[in-house]
């Protein structure tokens, strides 16, 4: 990479690196009040291979902070019903304070059946109706943690979003829905993409902002873009390769994330200071005060 394109980069590593540290005190401000170590539990249904790996990124960043992980492995084919009382036990344990359950779930287990089992106060990513409803209503609930920081990345590069023409590619529940709504929450005009919009391309090029989150290796070519647009690239496709053609975009954006290192380590640091904040709530303790 030219030096030129050094400084373009959104470095998702590095501020969520500053956002693991500032949780890490708040965890000992925590406990210093006698509060108990913030417990995550996830359940995870199968052997999904990059599901695995992102758990284990995500349960070495816990333990480096002083959150305690809790896992539950179901085989692949368990029944909706067990997955659903897996969910209910950690729901009436008081002492988990988050809750995950990793997706894809195999088929045909009604994945959708446990999310709406995890109550708003242990949704810290925010997969249940209930949080996508509020967070669509711009009111208080976890948002799924992928656009959440990916909202937060925007702000940290001081990305105006007043006004701003977004676009955002992929409709998924967890990702491009509660993006686009946060981007509206935030003043922008959306248009929201998805595998029947007609002449992607030229949509694109409208983008000031353009988030895209398909699942498709390399998909968006450089040229599509307006010169100066900001692009963030959610992807994470096998071999640690986005959504986006790195090498042809970065010349035209202003902005871009990297594959690794832009969208992905603000996902886990998400999910980490929002079961700090589900349990500083649970323990009655403001998370202002921390
Ligand atoms: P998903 O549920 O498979 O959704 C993909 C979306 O892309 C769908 O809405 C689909 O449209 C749309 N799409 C597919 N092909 C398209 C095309 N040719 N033109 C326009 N839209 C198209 O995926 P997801 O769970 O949202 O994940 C998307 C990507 O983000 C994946 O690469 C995933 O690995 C990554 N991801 C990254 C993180 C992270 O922390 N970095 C977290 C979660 C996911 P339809 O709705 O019409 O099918």
């Amino acid at each position: 990479m030219h030096s030129s394109e050094d400084g373009k980069l959104m470095r998702g590593g590095e501020l969520a690196r500053r956002i693991l540290d500032e949780l890490r005190a708040k965890i000992a401000a925590l406990r210093a009040r006698g509060g108990a170590a913030p417990t995550l539990a996830t359940i995870m249904v199968g052997d999904d291979p990059a599901s695995h790996a992102y758990l284990v990124a995500k349960d070495k960043r816990c333990s480096e902070i002083g959150i305690e992980c809790r896992r539950v492995t179901l085989a692949k084919d368990t029944t909706t019903q067990r997955l659903v009382e897996a969910v209910t036990a950690l729901v009436e344990d008081a002492s988990v304070h988050a809750i995950l359950v990793q997706h894809p779930v195999p088929e045909p287990i009604d994945k959708r059946a446990a999310f709406e089992a995890i109550p708003l106060a242990k949704d810290v990513d925010g997969v249940s109706s209930a949080s996508l409803g509020r967070v669509i209503l711009g009111m208080p609930a976890f948002p799924s943690c992928t656009p959440a920081g990916i909202m937060r990345l925007l702000r940290e590069y001081q990305v105006s979003l007043d006004g701003a023409d977004a676009v955002v590619v992929g409709r998924s529940p967890i990702l491009g829905r509660p993006m686009a709504s946060m981007l509206i929450n935030a003043h922008a005009t959306v248009t929201l993409c998805h595998s029947r919009t007609r002449d992607l391309p030229a949509i694109i090029g409208r983008a000031d902002v353009l988030i895209v989150a398909m699942g498709k290796p390399r998909f968006v070519q450089g040229g599509w873009l307006e010169r100066g647009a900001v692009v963030i690239d959610a992807g994470y496709n096998a071999g640690n390769i986005g959504d986006v053609d790195f090498d042809s975009a970065v010349g035209q954006a202003a902005l871009i994330t990297p594959v690794p290192g832009g969208v992905g380590p603000m996902t886990i640091a998400t999910v980490l200071e929002h079961t700090v904040q589900a349990c500083a709530a649970q323990l009655g303790v403001p998370y202002t005060d921390l």
